[in-house]
């Protein structure tokens, strides 16, 4: 199956731009760092929790290489009118209430941006999604709007956290479509951006994202997909020194672009 520019059939997607050109030579992936809870590590099975010392000081170790994190939107932007050499994506998942308190103040002391990717159907609930908890609070509407407002980007992570790969048709609009008209309306802005829950994409899932009207969006390791959605993400930890920062972005460029572009 070929995965096609638009929907056959369909009009322009509503309220969004054209899909971004996230570069088309060998290695040239865009680095976007993944992180999630920001706040204490303790009692994380999952390990997807930083301190916001350690996030800070990882914000700190990348301005000193001269690299400065941003939205995905911005970077992306930047790559398409052929700079961004000196920027990273930073996304923070799941829309957890410690990004307001621990991750905002840490971003503007290091001039850093980022795009947060919420779910409108689960505004003020929790990660009831992970069987092993522990459960941890998600932002209301109000709290998104206040991110949104310090100049974060606001991103779709579909409605409720699901596996857009096992949804059947009417899910995977709802969880697409639906997420990103809930979130318009929530910011007041059009929503460009969409994140896979668990990072489980397929060709169809794709499709979806890009019929609902976003213009790009993030998975982890995405397989054989390449192209704006698609986009691979490096994991961010708590363990995440220096030398380790230095290892993951050498192994981020040795990424190679195989031949599935959605
Ligand atoms: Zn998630």
């Amino acid at each position: 199956m070929t995965v096609s520019a638009s929907p056959p059939g369909s009009a322009s997607p509503p309220a969004s731009v054209a899909p971004v050109d996230v570069g088309r030579r060998p290695g040239a992936v865009p680095w976007v760092a993944m992180y999630h809870s920001v706040g204490d590590p303790w009692d994380d099975p999952y390990r997807i929790t930083v301190t916001p010392e350690r996030l800070d000081a990882q914000l700190g170790w990348l301005r000193r290489r001269g690299l400065r994190g941003v939205p995905v939107g911005e970077l992306l932007a930047a790559r398409a009118r052929g700079g961004g050499g000196d920027l990273v994506g930073l996304t923070f998942d799941d829309g957890y209430a410690d990004f307001v308190e621990h991750a905002l103040p840490c971003l503007r002391r290091r001039g850093c941006g980022a795009t947060l990717f919420v779910l409108p159907g689960r505004l003020g609930g929790d990660n009831a999604w992970d069987r092993l908890g522990p459960r941890r609070p998600l932002l209301t509407a109000d709290g998104i709007r206040h991110a949104a407002a310090e100049g974060v980007e606001i991103g779709s992570h579909g409605l409720t956290h699901v596996d857009l790969t096992r949804a059947d048709d009417a899910a995977l609009r709802a969880e697409t479509a639906e997420s990103r008209a809930r979130l318009s309306e929530l910011t007041g802005a059009p929503v460009a951006g969409f994140c896979y829950p668990y990072g489980t994409v397929d060709a169809r899932a794709a499709d979806a994202v890009r019929a609902a009207g976003y213009t790009y969006a993030c998975a982890i390791d995405p397989g054989p997909l390449t192209g704006p959605y698609a986009l691979p993400r490096v994991h961010v930890g708590q363990h995440d020194t220096a030398v380790r920062m230095l290892l993951k972005t050498r192994l981020h460029r040795l990424r190679r672009r195989p031949a599935r572009g959605v």
